[in-house]
């Protein structure tokens, strides 16, 4: 299963959420990440201590959540350079303005 991971414009890093309380997964972490998965149409919230699925996103809030930030496969960060990856973001980033 192939899931793209919500990263910020500019940075490799996912974007990172704070939950007031520890996530609900146990391992004492209360920072989580969004992951989409194209075969289901759904957005994950991934636990960034143990990545496990901790929520999944309701259906209505998926559109706007992916007009944030760039989404991107694992893949696509150990495939290229880093300045192959910025022509990367700055091409999907303009794709987004389009759509
Ligand atoms: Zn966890």
């Amino acid at each position: 299963m192939k899931r793209l991971t919500q990263r910020y414009i500019g940075s490799k890093n996912p974007w990172c959420y704070y939950s007031k309380e520890n996530n609900p997964c146990g391992c004492g972490s209360n920072c989580y990440h969004l992951e989409y998965d194209r075969s289901d149409d759904k957005i994950y919230c991934v636990c960034n201590g143990c990545k496990s699925d901790i929520y999944e996103i309701k259906e209505e809030y998926t559109k706007e959540n992916l007009d944030k930030g760039i989404w991107l496969l694992e893949e696509d960060l150990k495939n290229h350079s880093e300045e192959q990856y910025h022509q990367i973001i700055i091409d999907e980033y303009l794709e987004s303005l389009q759509n």
